[in-house]
């Protein structure tokens, strides 16, 4: 059980309920810390992103959807503390989120099971399921 911190909390309100949810479940059953790292982000930060190789589609669900919601959320276990890039520490934390999504009954995509571009930290909502119109 992990407490969020105002900061993780802040940075939940603009989420889509559904993937609030999932993350306050997911501190709720976690046995590793995380924090919630970048969920909005502003057309203009997309654009120098993209620019700079980081992100590779004005299509991010971080940007937020017509409806007004976020439906990204960048996720990242910590070690001792701190914030960790390593993926063998990611591999293990997936399964967590993974498992919260099933308990509160919503789907997720994780970035690490993207073919293009792993990305490690990143949870959404599947386009699919949520337009976000
Ligand atoms: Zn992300």
């Amino acid at each position: 059980m992990l407490t969020l911190t105002a900061r993780d909390l802040s940075r939940l309100s603009c989420l889509h309920p559904d993937l609030q949810k999932v993350i306050k479940e997911c501190a709720r059953i976690t046995t590793i810390p995380f924090s919630v790292n970048e969920t909005a982000r502003s057309v203009a930060q997309q654009q120098k992103n993209v620019a700079a190789g980081v992100s590779w589609t004005m299509k991010s669900r971080h940007i937020k959807a017509p409806d007004g919601r976020v439906y990204a959320a960048d996720l990242i276990p910590l070690v001792d503390g701190k914030a960790t890039w390593s993926w063998p520490v990611y591999h293990r934390f997936a399964p967590i989120v993974k498992q919260a999504a099933r308990n509160v009954g919503v789907a997720v995509e994780w970035g690490g099971d993207w073919k293009k571009s792993k990305d490690g930290p990143h949870w959404q909502l599947p386009w699919a399921k949520y337009s976000g119109k």
